[in-house]
């Protein structure tokens, strides 16, 4: 039935991993506006209040740009098209493309921004339907090192702990490579409280983000230097004798391995490598070892780099030998981005080296288990990452892609050879509220419902699952994702029986031992969210990892050391500068939703460039001109924002804008193990226009 009366959903917010809780209110397809969730039961994360996206981003949904009918590409224009004729020419082209190239020429892109649900259907679509284990999703460009490094040395994937009762209540913090108040507000707002209160804080960055003004000490590091930094802090806590002696002889392995690859990280030579003068680095160690409980917090500055994994490894190390983890208050937190990367982009399983729930696509059991529910078993190969995907298209190997809600022509790095890799497929199909610069380049759209206009789940970054709900109905013919992807399951031949997105949960509970015991009705009696593993019905969750045990066969902890890595790409005398990429509060990734807000887009515009006072002053740049940015990929016209947050090697341009795009002067290394490109450091050079 049509929505027509003043709606209240209660729901979770569709920008940030925080998860913020509200009631959305919707009527005759309009979102009206947006409370915080009155009962704090209910809002885990945010108790009574939302950040300024959280407020007024829903906006986007009532824009005139969405997408409302199904489009089909003729001799280089689109016209609308049914249901019926979309689905028939995206059936019809991949089965073709399949019939001549093999299973293998096909791509499948999930997103984070979308349902749980839609995204285990998403890996489902590529895996039963399509049969191609080229599958993967935007986590491999935000925190895919961060799983890759937890999984060796802890077990999960994951946020260790709770934002309100771990993050909020804990003794001290190590932040770094995480600008908090801007990426992830209500959670920055929950470290200043604490911090307030009396808790360490030790901001440790390139850029003195909002944070560092509530520091105990904030330390400027050279960007990607991380790896020197945390050895260093792990020698000279060993070399003192502050180690937990008895944490890591009962919990942990490999600890003598450990402390001598350390050996070589003096303060000094710390000093020379990062830039961080030995009292500080002192001052930050002891403290960390002395208290009682610690958060060790990141986000896209330590893993977006080609040593990323290494970066989580080194941060690992140092929980480990203080013994901060497994108790509240203390362990390691990843502050994951997207509103359902955790759940979305990780548990359900899009990637191509991982089945849902983190299981082992070479394990005959695994997979058995899908066969007998699917009919059909999964590719058992790992297949292309997001980055070896486009260098395969490029060669002529994929020939066909679908992508659900991401907008790589933006988001890749090296975004022009992106988008000649996407020019050169056979075929493109994408599902999007938007007609996103991605879309621009498809032979076919579907326009998707948002997160306003449709029933699930997100998991935020602390592995809580809650329920997201309808205000109102989606604009004209468009769809959820999960209707979508049914419908075109269905033209395969593929009788997909879900009659509500709470089928494709009890699938995923059957399917997936982490979501064994998650169901709607016990998302809706008991508190409104679960933290997974919840291994069965009777199973009430798991508020923080590793009580008892990490997740290996032998319950401990491993300490891997890491080498010391610097960025691929360093400053010489044609790129003199170091660029790092990143977020502003008002914006949100390639800004496909958040530039259609006026409230947003009121408070930054357009692209800029940070440029530290003695820099513009050689340059002769002024505050509020247009320079130009000049890589070894590319160049773009962006204005310049005379500031002191980085030094004066050091320049910042946000990630939001299609003008002034910053991954047109990205560099596309990439990490070995995650595959996780280095958006944070790329050498440019600045001219005034
Ligand atoms: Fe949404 Fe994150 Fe803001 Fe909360 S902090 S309202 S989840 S964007």
């Amino acid at each position: 039935a049509r929505l027509s009366q003043v709606t209240k959903a209660e729901t979770t917010c569709n920008y940030c991993a925080v998860g913020c809780r509200f009631d959305l209110y919707g009527k005759d397809g309009e979102v009206l506006g947006v409370r915080p969730a009155e009962d704090a039961k209910s809002a885990p994360a945010n108790d009574f209040s939302t950040c300024v996206k959280g407020k007024f981003g829903y906006e986007f949904a009532n824009s005139d740009d969405r997408l409302d009918t199904p489009l089909i590409k003729e001799d280089g224009e689109f016209r609308e098209a049914t249901w019926e004729e979309a689905i028939d020419e995206i059936h019809e082209n991949l089965t073709a493309i399949r019939e001549e190239h093999g299973t293998d020429s096909i791509a499948v892109t999930s997103s984070s921004k979308a349902t749980n649900e839609e995204n285990f259907l998403n890996q489902k679509f590529a895996r039963q339907v399509l049969q191609t284990p080229h599958v993967d999703n935007c986590a491999r460009l935000c925190h895919s090192s961060t799983v890759a490094g937890l999984q060796q040395t802890v077990g999960y994937g994951a946020m260790a702990t709770r934002i309100n009762e771990d993050v909020g209540e804990t003794d001290c913090y190590l932040i770094t490579g995480s600008n908090t108040t801007e990426s992830h507000p209500v959670l920055a707002t929950r470290i200043k409280q604490n911090a307030r209160d009396g808790a360490d804080l030790f901001v440790f960055d390139p850029r003195k983000v909002g944070l560092a003004e509530h520091a105990t000490q904030y330390s400027r590091t050279r960007p990607g230097s991380d790896i020197a930094w945390i050895n260093g802090m792990v020698h000279h806590i060993i070399s003192e004798g502050l180690h937990d002696e008895e944490f890591i002889e009962n919990r942990t392995k490999h600890f003598d391995e450990l402390k001598e690859k350390v050996e070589p990280f003096t303060p000094e030579r710390v000093e020379e490598l990062t830039s961080v003068p030995p009292e500080e680095l002192k001052e930050a160690a002891e403290t960390i070892a002395k208290a009682d409980t610690c958060i060790f917090g990141w986000a896209m500055g330590m893993t977006q780099h080609a040593h990323g994994t290494r970066n989580v490894l080194a941060m690992t190390n140092l929980a480990l030998v203080t013994g901060n983890m497994g108790k509240p208050g203390a362990g390691l937190s990843p502050f994951r981005g997207q509103n359902n990367v955790q759940g979305g982009g990780g548990d359900m399983g899009p990637a191509p080296h991982t089945l849902p729930g983190y299981q082992d696509l070479e394990d005959d059991e695994v997979l058995d288990k899908f066969e007998d529910a699917w009919g059909v078993r999964p590719p058992d190969r790992v297949g292309l990452r997001l980055p070896e995907q486009y260098e395969a298209m490029a060669e002529g190997e994929i020939r066909g892609m679908y992508i659900m809600g991401e907008n790589p022509a933006l988001s890749e790095p090296d975004s022009t050879e992106a988008q000649q890799a996407v020019q050169q497929l056979d075929f493109l199909a994408v599902q999007d509220i938007f007609l996103t610069e991605t879309a621009e380049y498809a032979d076919v759209v579907l326009p998707a419902a948002s997160a306003a206009e449709k029933s699930g789940t997100f998991t935020n970054t602390e592995r809580r699952i809650q329920r997201v709900r309808p205000a109102i109905d989606p604009p004209g013919q468009a769809k959820s994702d999960l209707d979508i992807l049914t419908r075109l399951a269905d033209r395969f031949g593929y009788e997909w029986d879900y009659d509500d997105p709470s089928d494709v949960m009890a699938e995923i509970s059957s399917l997936v031992p982490i979501y064994g015991g998650v169901d709607y009705d016990r998302l809706a009696e008991e508190d409104g969210s679960l933290q997974w593993p919840v291994w069965d019905a009777d199973h009430a969750g798991t508020p923080y990892l590793y009580e008892k045990e990490f997740n290996f066969e032998d319950g401990l902890a491993r300490f891997v050391p890491a080498d010391y890595a610097g960025p691929k790409e360093m400053p010489d005398e044609e790129y003199p500068l170091m660029l790092t990429t990143g977020r502003v509060l008002y914006h949100w990734h390639t800004g496909t939703m958040t530039r259609r807000v006026e409230a947003l887009m009121h408070s930054v515009p357009e692209s800029f460039v940070t440029i530290h006072p003695n820099m513009a002053e050689t340059l002769g740049v002024k505050d509020g001109e247009y320079v130009r940015v000049h890589s070894r990929r590319g160049s773009i016209v962006v204005r310049a924002d005379v500031e002191e947050t980085s030094d004066e090697g050091v320049v910042f341009i946000p990630m939001h804008f299609a003008r002034g795009a910053v991954n047109e002067l990205t560099s596309h290394e990439t990490d070995p193990t995650s595959f996780i490109p280095e958006y944070k450091v790329s050498s440019v050079r600045i001219e005034p226009l």
